[in-house]
This record gives C-alpha cells, sequence and structure tokens, in this order.
C-alpha cells in the first residue's frame, strides 16, 4: 500500500492542507498539470477547488487566479483566468486554496453524511444526490418526507455532532475492501483498484467517497432545515445556519409587536413553528397570512386608515401575495422585504399604485402594481423612515381630496 500511496492525490491524505510547493509537468493553453496537487477536482456533487498560482519572475513573485480544477487523461487539470505565458515544465510553483471555500465545503459535505446515514437509519430513506454550495447542502431522497420527520432527524443529528467523533479516511486495496469493508457499508459500492473509505466513527458510518471531509464533526457546529419540497430538503450549515435561525428570531418579536395580545394562543403557535428553525414556504404564507389577519386595528391611524409598517427582510414577493387575502379591511401596510423592496398593501380606497406614483414624483424609484398591491425598490442609503413619512404624507393628503 506505502508504494502507492505517493500515487494518491493530496487531497485525500492531507484534506487540511492549503498551500503547496510543486513542480509543473504539463501546459495546455490556459490548463496546468503539477507534480503533486492539493486542489479537488470535484465530484460527487461536491465542486471543485479554486485558489492561486504563485511564481517567482526575476525579483518579484507574481501569481494567477486559479478559477477551476478537473480530471482528464487521468491528470488533474488546474485552469488559469489567464494564459500562463511566463511558465514552464519543470518550474517550481506554489498553490494556494481557496481556503474558505473549501473548509465550508469539507463542513457541508460530511455533515450530509451526517444526515444521509440518520434518514436511512430512522426513515428508511436512501439519498439519490447532494449538491454542495459553501454551508449549504441540497439532497434528494427516494420518498417524500414530513417537516416533523426531518427535523426529528435533525435533532439526532445536531446531537452527534457535539459528541466529538472523529471522521477517519481509510485507503484499501480493492481485495481488502471485499474482506473487510464491503459488507459494512452504506450506500454505493467501489469497484475502484484503491477503494477510499470515510468512516464517522461513533456512529459507524462507513462509506466509499473520493471527496474532501473534516476530521471530526464538532466542526460541523450545526445543522438547519432551510425547506423541503417533497423529496428535495436544503440544508444549511454552521455560522451561515445560526445566522438564519436568528434572522427567524427577529421575525418573531416583530410579530408580537404587531399582532393582538388578546390571543396569545396564537402567539405560541406561531412561535413554536419558528423556533424549530425552519422555513417551509408554506407555512411562512400560513403564519404571515396569521400575523395579517390578526393586525391591530389603531395601532397607527393616518385620518381614517389603519396605518401598519413592517419589516420581515427574508420575505419575498410570492409569499406576501400569498398571504394577503387576510388582511382586514381598512389597513394599509408597508412591508420592508427581501432585497429592499417595499410592498404597499390596501385593503381601503387608497390606491396602493397611487401612492407608489407619487412618491416616484419625489425620486426616481423603479416599481408599480395595483390597487390592492404595489411595491418599490429602495436604494440601499435611504432610511425607511424617511420613506414612512412620505407615505403617510401622500396617503393623508389623498383622503382629503
Ligand atoms: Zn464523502
Amino acid at each position: 500500500m506505502n508504494d502507492n500511496l505517493a500515487e494518491l492525490p493530496l487531497y485525500w491524505q492531507a484534506q487540511y492542507q492549503s498551500t503547496l510547493i510543486t513542480k509543473i509537468t504539463e501546459i495546455k493553453g490556459n490548463n496546468i498539470s503539477f507534480k503533486q496537487t492539493i486542489f479537488y477536482p470535484g465530484g460527487g456533487g461536491q465542486p471543485c477547488d479554486e485558489g492561486l498560482l504563485e511564481f517567482r519572475k526575476g525579483e518579484s513573485s507574481e501569481e494567477f487566479k486559479i478559477i477551476s480544477t478537473y480530471k482528464e487523461d487521468g491528470k488533474i487539470w488546474h485552469k488559469l483566468d489567464h494564459e500562463g505565458i511566463y511558465l514552464s515544465p519543470g518550474q517550481q510553483v506554489l498553490l494556494k486554496l481557496n481556503w474558505e471555500k473549501r473548509y465550508s465545503l469539507m463542513r457541508a459535505h460530511t455533515a450530509q453524511h451526517l444526515f444521509s446515514h440518520f434518514i436511512k437509519k430512522k426513515l428508511d430513506c436512501e439519498t439519490l444526490k447532494a449538491n454542495f454550495e459553501p454551508f449549504v447542502i441540497d439532497i434528494e431522497v427516494n420518498k417524500d418526507l414530513s417537516v416533523e420527520d426531518v427535523l426529528e432527524v435533525l435533532s439526532d443529528v445536531n446531537l452527534t455532532i457535539s459528541e466529538n467523533s472523529k471522521v477517519n479516511s481509510i485507503i484499501v486495496s480493492q481485495e481488502e475492501y471485499q474482506k473487510k469493508y464491503r459488507h459494512k457499508i452504506r450506500g454505493k459500492d467501489s469497484k475502484e483498484t484503491i477503494v477510499r473509505l470515510i468512516e464517522i466513527e461513533k456512529i459507524n458510518d462507513l462509506v466509499c467517497c473520493g471527496g474532501i471531509h473534516i476530521d471530526n464533526l464538532l466542526e460541523i457546529q450545526g445543522i438547519v432545515l432551510q425547506e423541503i419540497k417533497h423529496n428535495k430538503i436544503k440544508l444549511l450549515i454552521g455560522e451561515h445556519g445560526l445566522f438564519y435561525a436568528n434572522k427567524q428570531r427577529d421575525f418573531i418579536i416583530q410579530l408580537e409587536k404587531i399582532t393582538t395580545k388578546k390571543d396569545d394562543k396564537l402567539i405560541n403557535v406561531i412561535k413554536n413553528r419558528f423556533e424549530d428553525y425552519i422555513r417551509v414556504n408554506d407555512a411562512l404564507v400560513e403564519t404571515l397570512s396569521l400575523i395579517f389577519k390578526n393586525i391591530k386595528q389603531d395601532t397607527e391611524m393616518v385620518k381614517e386608515l389603519n396605518y401598519v409598517s413592517l419589516q420581515l427582510p427574508n420575505l419575498n414577493r410570492e409569499t406576501i401575495i400569498n398571504s394577503i387575502k387576510t388582511v382586514p379591511p381598512s389597513v394599509f401596510i408597508t412591508l420592508l422585504g427581501h432585497n429592499n423592496i417595499l410592498y404597499l398593501i390596501s385593503t381601503s380606497d387608497v390606491s396602493s399604485a397611487d401612492v407608489v406614483k407619487k412618491l416616484q414624483e419625489t425620486n426616481s424609484y423603479k416599481g408599480g402594481g395595483n390597487q390592492k398591491f404595489a411595491q418599490i425598490k429602495l436604494e440601499e442609503t435611504e432610511k425607511i423612515e424617511e420613506v414612512e413619512k412620505k407615505i403617510k404624507q401622500i396617503i393623508d393628503n389623498m383622503q382629503s381630496n
């Protein structure tokens, strides 16, 4: 085995190595191969590595961007952003990974091993495929799952993450694999001469996998469910998931401010839903519909109108449109949603579209709409309070006419 190890990719043996001094072996236009590489060429749903190539030119050092890595003719090729005219075979260079991207993908991919293990064990559900972006996993499984099922699995998953389990990379010959490991694996079999196995020690999960992984589950930090659509599940990893969860908490706090206190039951229903840190689209529409339905009737009056302002930056147009039918009569709502778009909702004689037109006389806003629903895109620098002031003035004038 040891003789063969030198031939094996470094990203299997030294997954945390982020720089490497090596030599150029071949150049084809923008594409370069090296004696050894730490760059992962992509595969199994994992994107390839990017990074930099540094080399000496006279007294100074220069660099090229490596924009992608791929396998072809049994070699790993690194594609530069432009032709490496100063480079030649045999030349010594320094390779540097875009470590931030690489490490987040290592975490996400290992998290997927763990999640797939538990959905198999708890729900007898197979993972069909998985795609990764930094901090994001998209998984497709072989049957439709409910939110409750996935949340239950995730609580086991997150508990296991906290238990400090090693993740081992095992490299064996096909012969040894057949003898010692084949009967224990989850998922696809391997026919390769050299088999790479990934083992999560604590739960005895063993998979044939040529991808990149972390050494300890603790590094994942946690997994949050973002969305389920039938058999497709979107999960968020670590700090990214936490950021998302905190936004949901903000949502609850705002919610408490605007709904009637007499309906504590309602608040609890919604709270429970969001405390699981989920955002399933249907649930969001349902929740927003409940908020609209229970809007306080006398928070702020602009003449005859109940005026309500909301800031819910995680909401998009579709969710809002699907929720507005529950807004009570004689209400005017301004809702600052995703991407700094301000939505205007009216169930009164004051037309949302007319308010937008008047606003456009004061600033070159993009937007439009109809009587009930309109939108404008605010500039990044603009204060929402200033815009609100203008809107209230406009509504006031319109009612006087
Ligand atoms: Zn893997």
